[in-house]
């Protein structure tokens, strides 16, 4: 195809505003796929098994179309992931587009993602086409949507704005008709040196890293020596195709492009997205302008549960940090839960995100830890080589003797929401210590940026925006920098051994009714034992909270009454020898003991 031809584009909406619907209309219309095959929404396809045992999830699909002027183009649909939440995520797709169709439900109008998703169509420079859905809908109310559309974005014209129903197919033609019309054209290339960017990659045990990339310039083949810019390593491509939406093994692609390379390589962490590949023998001079992963925001350990084994858990973990360059881990070992794996999101909606994949996806079954920020410890006697400990694990927090002071990561929170739930966000954010440094009102929805700790929207921050704003606002947060807080550890012992992996880091001056709740949660969560056991909670090598967990069933102690004094004691005294010898090495903890941390509002 020429490059003259080629149009990359993704679709971009509010959730259920009809972004699957109208892929499916456009391989259809595209004759991509029949009818028939549509039954099952193939962008969304996370679990489709192909037949070589890969699992596809491919982010782009080609679709080739005969335009009303006579030519034909090919068409590059690339997927976004349906959550804005994670604004890298989009970015990582739309990085490989040149336009975007953006969908708003005539019977919703604009919402909260519409606007996210808009922003950062924008600030791609993307080619922006606005797209009015479901205008079959009684309830459509087409002239209201098209008023908010042009408030939001003054630049749409009345002429540019589309109407059309994904479900029905209406006007889906005028969709097709504009993306080769008002989307550029990839710039031209072909007789430059190779050089394309990987936006995407899965992993197939037989042929190594799948890489999804897009030609920014020059051609691929298979057979051709490859270098891998940023990591600076070379391969040989194997296979290089296309998603239709099955993959399709294709002799070269050329400028402008999208497909996929098979790259044979088996170590899993060779390639990140972002990675620009270029020619051995005649390389190209620059690198694409790399993606900054973002940092992580939150760490929790990942443990293997029972059932799972700890390599089966490693295999899992490293393939989901294949394709998401903002999960990463290290290996940990923690004296209660054994090996495991400390892990960094972007976030506990990410958090959960991943846990659902693990178990989705490979089957694996996980123990995580509360969540924590990340902490830079300066120490009264430094090492000489580190002026700071990054802390990311609460158990490796110094002993409070040793510490300075402590800094921790804030960030830049910009919060969109409909007008009527501002007064809540706007009290949500304080009560997390938020400083609120911009509003930005657009009608109906309200653009809030705030500056918040990470440790205040580590826990339940996130769902509590979206319950008390019924779901409609969107949350993207960046990291800001850090700054001086005042912050101790609570340690938990339970029946007097310590808990390492129960440490958390909390403000000091929340301490004491941080560690009554925990200690109160622990009590009903902490199995029982057939005596009582105490938990305490301990800050400064002082103990500041305990409770005792009730035994099973009575035991000695409670009994007592009709025995001597002395009998009493002389059971308890065997006891607790007993469980003393017992804390360390067999209490199971179960998910809801560090669950407990969690919920402690
Ligand atoms: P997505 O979340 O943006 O991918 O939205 P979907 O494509 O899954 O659509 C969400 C719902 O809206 C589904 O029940 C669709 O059948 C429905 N829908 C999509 N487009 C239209 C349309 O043009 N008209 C009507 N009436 N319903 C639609
Ligand atoms: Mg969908």
């Amino acid at each position: 195809m020429k490059t003259a031809n080629i149009r990359n584009f993704a679709i971009i909406a509010h959730i259920d505003h009809g972004k699957s619907t109208l892929a499916d209309r456009i391989m259809e219309q595209t004759e991509t796929v029949s009818e028939r095959e549509l039954s099952a929404q193939l962008l969304d396809s996370m679990e489709v098994e192909q037949a070589h045992g890969v699992t596809v999830k491919s982010r782009s699909v080609r679709n080739f179309y005969h335009g009303d002027d006579g030519q034909e183009y090919e068409y590059n649909l690339i997927d976004t992931p349906g959550h804005v939440d994670f604004s890298y995520e989009v970015s990582k797709s739309l990085a490989a587009t040149d336009g975007a169709i953006l969908l708003v439900d005539a019977t919703q109008g604009v919402q909260a993602q519409t606007i996210a998703n808009l922003r950062l169509a924008v600030k791609h420079k993307l080619t922006i086409i606005p797209v009015i859905n479901k205008i079959d809908s009684a309830s459509a109310d087409i002239a209201a949507t098209e008023a908010q559309l042009r408030a939001l974005r003054p630049e749409f014209k009345d002429t540019e704005i589309l109407k059309i129903s994904a479900k029905t197919g209406q006007n889906v033609h005028q969709v097709l008709e504009a993306i080769y019309q008002r989307i550029p054209a990839p710039a031209e290339g072909n007789d430059q040196a190779l050089k394309a960017l990987v936006f995407d990659s899965q992993y197939d045990p037989y042929q190594g890293i799948i890489a999804e990339i897009r030609l920014i310039a020059g051609q691929l083949q298979a057979g051709q020596k490859l270098l891998l810019m940023n990591e600076n390593s070379t391969f040989t491509a194997q296979t290089v195709g296309i998603y239709r939406p099955n993959m399709q093994a294709v002799k070269t692609l050329k400028t402008g492009e999208v497909g996929y390379l098979v790259t044979g390589l088996k170590d899993i962490n060779a390639i990140q997205v972002g990675e620009t590949i270029t020619d051995f023998e005649h390389p190209t001079q620059e690198a694409l302008p790399n993606f900054q992963p973002p940092q992580s925001m939150v760490y929790a350990g990942l443990y293997p549960k029972e059932g799972t084994s700890y390599e089966a858990l490693k295999q899992a973990i490293s393939k989901l940090a294949l394709n998401d360059a903002a999960f990463h881990y290290t290996p940990e070992q923690s004296e209660a839960l054994d090996a495991g794996f400390r892990c960094g999101f972007l976030g506990i909606f990410h958090l959960q995100i991943i846990q659902e994949r693990l178990h989705d996806e490979y089957n694996v079954e996980v123990l995580t830890t509360a969540p924590n920020a990340t902490y830079h410890v300066y120490l009264k006697e430094p090492d000489a080589r580190k002026e700071y400990l990054t802390i990311t694990n609460p158990a490796k927090f110094p002993d409070f003797a040793k510490i300075d002071y402590v800094t921790e990561s804030y960030v830049k929170a910009v919060i969109t929401t409909p007008n009527d739930y501002l007064g809540a966000v706007m009290k949500l954010c304080e009560q997390h210590f938020g400083e609120m440094v911009d509003l930005d009102n657009q009608q109906e929805l309200v653009t809030l940026t705030y500056k918040l700790p990470v440790s205040e929207i580590a826990y339940n921050f996130f769902n509590s925006l979206k319950s008390i704003t019924h779901g409609y606002a969107t949350l993207d947060t960046e990291f800001l920098d850090f700054e001086l807080v005042d912050v101790v550890k609570i340690q938990i012992q339970i029946n007097y051994a310590p808990v390492d992996a129960l440490d958390i880091l909390v403000p000091r001056q929340n301490a004491a009714q941080i560690a009554h709740k925990l200690v109160e949660k622990l009590k009903y969560t902490v199995p029982r034992r057939l005596y009582p056991m105490p938990v305490q909670a301990i800050v400064e090598n002082k103990a500041i909270a305990r409770v005792d967990v009730p035994p099973l069933r009575k035991n000695a102690a409670v009994n007592g009454e009709k025995r001597s004094i002395s009998k009493k004691q002389q059971l308890l005294r065997r006891q607790s020898l007993n469980k003393r010898q017992a804390a360390r090495s067999d209490i199971k903890l179960p998910q809801s003991v560090f669950d407990a941390v969690l919920n402690l509002d």
